[in-house]
């Protein structure tokens, strides 16, 4: 009884005795448990605001991926307690480094002197073949160290590193490149640390996605814009067509009109004499007759001009052109010297008569009005023609006017460009339109002693030269 009394009273006593210190050591692992659940929230919120930061970061950035790199190094760096870190992309060629944190000046200038092509055994190679973590706690002792593997080596001898962590970035399940940390001494990281720079991983692969479109966003409103631009130009040109169409049909055609309803009056006018004069009333109406056909025929070159380039082509002897323009202008020639050099058996030009008539004409009147300024001093008009190279020819009309100002010898090309008070400005635009629809050239260049010489340069065609002329 005594005993089992004493027993009891011991088992009092004990119990008594071990109460408190069952207490204490329950309150202090509650205290433990309650600053190990802090300690994880703070890592979690930690890590939740580095994400925050990254995400925003990508959300914000115009494509430009180095700050986002930067950031997402010197996060994981932190929150895996680790020294260094670096960022490789993997393109065809190999890996290049395109961030680093923490890593010597000496170690990015030795990677970034090309790209690096990973061998089975280093770890890029390993994360390549298995698209999987690799965690080296010891480089030293590794074989891509033993291999003496070059970035390897580097990261060991040049930046210290004895543990390492390379986490692939991969997209579609193909590795687009990787993030390393690194510490300067040997100590594993823990599996929360790998999750982490797997998360940063994964942002980086959305950071690149992100770049990747707004580049091709970019690109493509380029292209756009310009074919904007290129479309307002075409049209720019058409309506620009169409103006010097409707502007050279009036130039054109203002001419004979004028002429005939002056030889109509004129014609009425000697019908009304007593007795009528019927002898100018013949001349008036065949310069009416002329003036009609030469209006009708510019319609015809017009709708040519602006028709298929090669409508109504046919072999032509640019000798015979030559001597058929100066004979029409030869009233208009009075008071120039005319010097004519035509070369013989030219081969012949396949094109349409009546726009090539038109733009010798243009040359020859342009040459007579420049050289209605000159007061003192011969007017001189030259035209000549020759072979020009091996396939082509070359019709020349030269005057002794005053010239072009060597700032305009281009401009005066461009439509509506005329220094005549009564001018167009069309005539050289068409010029050199109609010759370039025949695959020519139309220059202008300055002649000696002084005026401008006005070179066209056309293809000879497939028909062999017809002998026996000038
Ligand atoms: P337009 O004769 O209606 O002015 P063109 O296109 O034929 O139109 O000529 C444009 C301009 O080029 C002329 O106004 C003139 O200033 C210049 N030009 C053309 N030919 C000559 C020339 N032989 N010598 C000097 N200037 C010329």
């Amino acid at each position: 009884m005594r005993r089992r009394s004493k027993a009891g009273g011991t088992a009092k006593v004990r119990g008594k005795a071990a109460a408190p210190k069952r207490r204490r050591s329950s309150v202090a692992r509650d205290d433990a448990e309650a600053a190990r659940l802090a300690r994880a929230l703070d890592e979690v919120q930690d890590r939740q605001r580095a994400t925050s930061e990254v995400l925003s970061l990508i959300s914000g950035s115009s494509g430009d991926l180095q700050p986002v790199f930067s950031t997402i190094l010197a996060n994981a760096v932190r929150l895996c307690d680790a020294n260094t870190g670096a960022i490789n992309r993997f393109e065809g060629d190999g890996l290049h480094l395109v961030a680093t944190h923490d890593m010597p000046a000496a170690f990015t200038e030795l990677r970034k002197k090309g790209p690096y092509r990973p061998n089975q055994t280093s770890a890029s190679g390993r994360l390549l073949a298995t698209k999987a973590p690799v965690h080296i706690v010891d480089l030293t002792a590794d074989r891509a160290y033993l291999d003496r593997n070059p970035p390897t080596v580097a990261a060991v001898e040049i930046a210290g590193i004895r543990t390492t962590l390379a986490v692939p970035m991969t997209k579609d399940n193909e590795m687009v490149g990787s993030i390393t940390v690194g510490r300067r001494e040997v100590r594993p990281f823990t599996d929360k640390q790998i999750e982490v720079v797997h998360n940063f991983a994964a942002q980086a692969v959305i950071a690149i996605e992100n770049g990747r479109l707004l580049n091709e966003l970019r690109q493509r409103t380029y292209e756009l814009g310009r074919s904007i631009a290129e479309l307002q130009r075409e049209r720019t040109n058409k309506l620009m067509n169409l103006e010097a169409m409707a502007a050279s049909i009036g130039h054109e055609v203002r001419q004979p009109l004028a002429g005939i309803a002056a030889n109509g009056s004129a014609a009425l006018r000697f019908l009304g004499h007593t007795p009528p004069d019927l002898d100018e009333v013949r001349q008036a109406l065949d310069r009416m007759v002329k003036d009609s056909y030469r209006a009708s025929q510019v319609f015809d070159n017009i709708r040519a001009l602006f028709g298929r380039a090669d409508q109504k082509h046919e072999p032509i002897d640019v000798n015979d052109l030559a001597r058929d323009v100066l004979h029409a202008l030869h009233e208009e020639l009075l008071n120039v010297t005319t010097q004519v050099a035509l070369t013989s058996a030219l081969p012949p030009v396949m094109g349409h008569r009546g726009q090539l008539q038109e733009v010798l004409v243009n040359l020859v009147r342009n040459a007579i009005e420049a050289m209605d300024s000159v007061k003192d001093g011969p007017r001189v008009l030259q035209v000549s023609a020759e072979r020009h190279g091996n396939n082509a020819v070359m019709v020349a009309v030269e005057d002794s006017g005053p010239g072009i100002e060597p700032t305009q010898l281009e401009s005066i090309f461009d439509a509506f460009i005329t220094t005549k008070a009564h001018g167009m400005g069309l005539g050289l635009a068409l010029c050199r339109m109609i010759i370039e629809r025949h695959e020519g050239h139309l220059s202008v260049a300055p002649a000696h002693p002084r005026g401008a010489v006005f070179r066209v340069v056309l293809p000879a065609g497939r028909l062999e030269p017809q002998a026996g002329q000038d």
